[in-house]
Formats: C-alpha cells, structure tokens, sequence
C-alpha cells in the first residue's frame, strides 16, 4: 500500500518509523512518504497560510501550496487503477472507526492532508476532487491542533490490517470492534497477583468453556462501557447463549 502525507511538520510523522509500522515500511509493505507542505511555498517566507476572508480569528491554510503539494503527489501516484482517495483529517468529517480503517485497508493509494490553523481554504477540497476521491475524517468529537494525530491513529489503525503487518493474522480476529463488541479481558502469569487470581476457567484448558466465557465477557462488558454498541448490533449475530447472559 501506498500512503503519501503532506504537512509542515515532518518530523511529527517519525513515530511512524518505529514498531509494526516502521517494520512494515522497512519491509516493504508500506510505502509511506511524507512531504513538507512548504517545500510547496513560493515566497522567501514560505509562507503557507492567510487571513480569512469575511474576518474572523486564525489564519487559514492558503491553496497555491497545497495546489502544488497534491499536482506532486498526483504526479507521482501510480497510472493506472482506481484514484487515490485524499483523507482530509478534520473535526468536521466522518468520524473514523474500524469499519472505516477495514475499507481504507483495502485501497492501493492513500493520501493524507494535515491541516493547521483554521483548516484548508475548501476550494482545495473541491478541485482536488478531479484526481482523487476526497474525504474529509474525523478522528472524534473533539478539536486536535492540527491533523498530524489524526493521521498517526488512522495509519496505524489501516496499517496493522493491511496483509503481513500483523505478524499472527489471528490476532486482529477477536479484537475490538472486528465483530461488534470490545474485546474480553486477558490475563498472564502469574496465576495470582496481589491477592487477584486469574479466572479459574481460564486455566482448565476446557476450550469450549473458554470461548463462553470469553464471549460473556464481551457481552457484559460492551454492555457496561458502550451501551450504543450493543444497541447498534444486529440481532441475527446473538446466539441462544448470548440471549441468556
Ligand atoms: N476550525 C476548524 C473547525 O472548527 O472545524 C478546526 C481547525 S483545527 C484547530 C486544525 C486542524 O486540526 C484541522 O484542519 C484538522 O486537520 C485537524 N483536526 C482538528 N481536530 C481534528 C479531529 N477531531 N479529527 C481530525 N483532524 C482534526
């Protein structure tokens, strides 16, 4: 997978050189290039963002810059194949979640553009609209400086899935969010600690018993941490068991 990102602030984009994600650049399985958006400013300053029109407070991110930043990346995409999609980190987009990291899994070619101060002037959105899909994401309800964080989470989240990043594919099965609920509680030795011991069904080895616990502790603990979870579950997914714990 391809991933391009354009912001001031290169070096915030280094964590991405460490762990399963830096593995996998190494690896060769990520192709992750970052690019400095005032490689893209004209004037001595490199300057890269203005005043508002219509007034207002915060400056906001001008577009010859970011016109030349996505032309570079555009240039450089591969010729053929579907479009690269423009992942525009925003307070104002769709919220990000799992679903969405499985989908963006699946793309040959993601670009991402950070914003700063009050955003990008949106006449960007709209013509980068020619050569790529564009979408704006959010990370959550809350406003972050800039959309640097944002994409750290969302490359990490899309990446791990991509295939080989992870090094047990099985691992990304019973996670979080894969089906619906949060995951289980986990435990490992020693069997007790500070007076805590480790489920007693955890240690007899009994498999199936294993997994209804386990999926009872999904149940009770979706329930009790996110409500709006179990809620939006479609009930074909439940078993007799489930409907009883
Ligand atoms: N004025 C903007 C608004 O109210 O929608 C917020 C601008 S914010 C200070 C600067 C940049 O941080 C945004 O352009 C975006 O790139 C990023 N950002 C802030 N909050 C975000 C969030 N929840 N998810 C993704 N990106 C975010």
């Amino acid at each position: 997978m391809r991933i391009d990102v354009v912001t001031i602030f290169p070096e915030y984009l280094a964590a991405l050189d460490l762990s399963l994600i830096g593995k996998a650049r190494r690896d060769g399985l990520l192709d992750l290039r970052v690019r400095d958006l005032r490689e893209h400013a004209t004037d001595r300053h490199r300057t890269v963002d203005d005043t508002p029109y219509g007034g207002g407070a915060g400056m906001v991110m001008k577009p010859e810059p970011w016109g030349a930043a996505l032309s570079a990346v555009s240039a450089s995409a591969a010729p053929s194949g579907r479009r690269p999609l423009l992942i525009v980190p925003s307070p104002a987009g769709a919220v990000f979640d799992q679903a969405m990291a499985r989908e963006l899994a699946e793309r040959e070619h993601l670009v991402f553009a950070c914003g700063r101060y009050e955003g990008i002037d949106e006449r960007v959105l709209e013509w980068a609209a020619e050569d790529f899909e564009v979408r704006p994401v959010s990370l959550g309800d809350y406003v972050l400086n800039g959309g640097e964080v944002a994409v750290l989470a969302m490359v990490e989240a899309v990446g791990r899935l991509v295939p080989g990043v992870v090094g047990n594919p099985e691992s990304l099965v019973e996670e979080s969010h894969s089906d619906g609920l949060l995951e289980y509680p986990v435990y490992t030795k020693p069997a007790s600690w500070q007076g805590r011991e480790v489920p007693e069904v955890l240690l007899g080895g009994n498999h199936g018993k294993v997994a209804r616990f386990r999926r009872n502790e999904q149940l009770r603990r979706t329930a009790a941490r996110r409500p709006d979870l179990i809620l939006a579950l479609d009930p074909s997914t439940l078993n007799r068991h489930d409907r009883d714990t």
